[in-house]
């Protein structure tokens, strides 16, 4: 899954967990107004409709009482004190219903038929006491049983659909907060799941948004310093890293998607790789590549992969610069004034050939060669001009044995080596004698030499059949033999010998 889908993801969990978390406080606003309005109906409105009623009732018990009374001597203060008591009743009253008009959530005309029918009462009550003022308690007292007892039974009435109306409207709101405290406790409950899910998604994209980070610096290390390319089956370069295009000069953007024959530049080195390669096993080699004249050494590495079906897919390579190591070594097995092989080389090398003819029964040749008279050429023309001398003609030897099994070596001062593969005894004589000729044709003018007017060579040629049981100090020695009696013979000519069971 890509980052960009979990980020996605992220937000989606995120922007869900803020709608649900103000949903939430949506319906906690809604249960918080309608505990209020059950808190005002069944307490406020129900408490003021009870206590007009009360008021009411009040007033005409103290009206029947006074009613009741024929102290005329005391008519006076009774009625003052009825009138006080009424007047505070009504007060209670008018304070009451102005609580209900303030809070009613029902129809107002409801409360102005119950208002209507207490002023009702309340004219009605004032007559009473101006008949009562009069010492008219008869007549009080009819009236009060007919029109008063009508008057404060409309208005027990008109007072009770106040009141049922406050009752049906709390348990109206009483059902609808259980109804909303239930949906309160679920989006409640979604809204902790949401919030939870969108800190671990959080916490999860910013985890792998983190790895992903080292991932990319790592790639980039790895791009900056691996020689590694991609290739497919039909050669076509599928990845090349930075490092490799800079150590091989290579443009990137014009690599990718090229054919490219491995970044070999020996056409004969790359198709004796290229078998190899499409066989579909792993290869480690040793390749030269030439980069802008300059020869580079490299340990190819190639690694196939399969495809889901089977096969071969692409390859990857891994390429490893021993151009140092290579130098080193050639160095240290190179006489640094003729380019041949050195003597260290030679000691390391020849037993090590002898074995491998008798291995794979091949016949083993040696020459050994040395310049005629050299210590005169020296004392003649100088060091110097003898230094040159050895160079031309370690030449000649190194153009001589120029196959791969053949080795040159120098291993004297003006003593040479050349280890060849020759096929019988009379193509090793004309091998030797074709050097010989090969140095005399320099025509390196060799005044004080007796045998010749130019620089010559003798030499001193054996070889050893594989079945025959020598050591390479016995076939060295045996060269060195021949080699003498060759300058005793007169220089500038070769002895041979060829060793076989027979
Ligand atoms: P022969 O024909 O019997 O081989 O006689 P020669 O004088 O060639 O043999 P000898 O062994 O007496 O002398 C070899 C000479 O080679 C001695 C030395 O001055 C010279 N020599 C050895 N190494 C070098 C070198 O690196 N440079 C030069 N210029 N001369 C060298
Ligand atoms: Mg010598
Ligand atoms: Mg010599």
């Amino acid at each position: 899954m890509s980052i960009k889908k979990i980020l996605f993801g992220f937000l989606l969990i995120a922007f869900a967990s803020v709608a649900s978390v103000l949903f939430t406080i949506y319906k906690m606003q809604i249960l918080t107004d309608n505990m209020l309005k059950i808190f005002i109906h069944p307490f406020q409105v129900n408490n003021a409709v009870a206590e007009i009623y009360s008021g009411v009732t009040v007033m005409d018990r103290d009206l029947k009482a006074a009613i009741h009374v024929h102290d005329m001597a005391h008519i006076t203060e009774n009625i003052r004190v009825l009138t006080e008591k009424t007047h505070r009743e009504e007060e209670r009253i008018e304070y009451n219903f102005a609580i209900i008009y303030e809070n009613y959530q029902g129809d107002n005309h409801d409360i102005d038929d119950a208002y209507h029918a207490f002023i009702r009462w309340k004219t009605l009550v004032e007559q009473l006491i101006t008949l009562l003022s009069q010492g008219k308690n008869h007549q009080a007292n009819q009236l009060h049983n007919t029109k008063g007892i009508e008057a404060i039974e409309h208005f027990y009435q008109q007072n009770k659909v106040l009141n049922d109306f406050a009752v049906k409207e709390a348990s109206e709101f009483h059902s609808f907060s259980v109804v909303n405290k239930s949906q309160l406790s679920v989006t409640f409950v979604l809204s902790l799941t949401l919030m939870l899910s969108g800190f671990i998604t959080f916490y999860i994209v910013r985890t792998l948004i983190a790895l992903n980070r080292t991932y990319q610096d790592q790639l980039y290390l790895l791009d900056q310093n691996i020689l590694t390319a991609t290739l497919t089956r039909d050669k076509k370069v599928v990845d090349i890293s930075y490092a490799l295009c800079r150590v091989l000069k290579l443009d990137r953007e014009a690599v990718l998607n090229s054919v490219n024959e491995w970044f070999f530049t020996d056409k004969q080195q790359y198709l004796t790789f290229e078998q190899d390669i499409l066989s579909g096993i792993s290869i480690s080699q040793e390749v030269n590549i030439r980069v802008e004249g300059q020869e580079l050494w490299f340990n190819l590495e190639v690694i196939p992969e399969s495809p889901k079906g089977g096969g071969v897919g692409i390859f990857n390579l891994f390429f490893n610069d021993i151009t140092d190591k290579k130098l080193l070594e050639k160095l240290s097995i190179t006489d640094n004034m003729t380019g041949l092989y050195n003597r260290n080389y030679f000691d390391s090398t020849f037993s090590r050939e002898l074995r491998r003819a008798k291995r794979d029964e091949k016949l083993f040749s040696v020459v050994l060669l040395d310049i005629d008279f050299f210590k005169q050429y020296n004392d003649t023309y100088g060091h110097q001009e003898g230094d040159k001398a050895l160079i031309a003609v370690a030449k000649v030897l190194s153009e001589q044995a120029k196959r791969s099994s053949d080795f040159a070596f120098r291993v004297g001062g003006e003593e040479f080596l050349i280890l060849t593969n020759q096929k019988d005894f009379i193509s090793l004589e004309l091998f030797t004698l074709n050097v010989i000729h090969s140095v005399e044709a320099l025509e390196i003018p060799h005044g004080p030499s007796t045998i010749s007017e130019f620089l010559t060579v003798s030499a001193g040629a054996v070889q050893v059949s594989h079945e025959k049981d020598i050591t390479a100090e016995e076939v060295y020695k045996l060269a060195d033999e021949l080699l003498y009696q060759a300058k005793s013979a007169g220089r500038n000519g070769m002895k041979s010998k060829a060793l076989t069971l027979a």
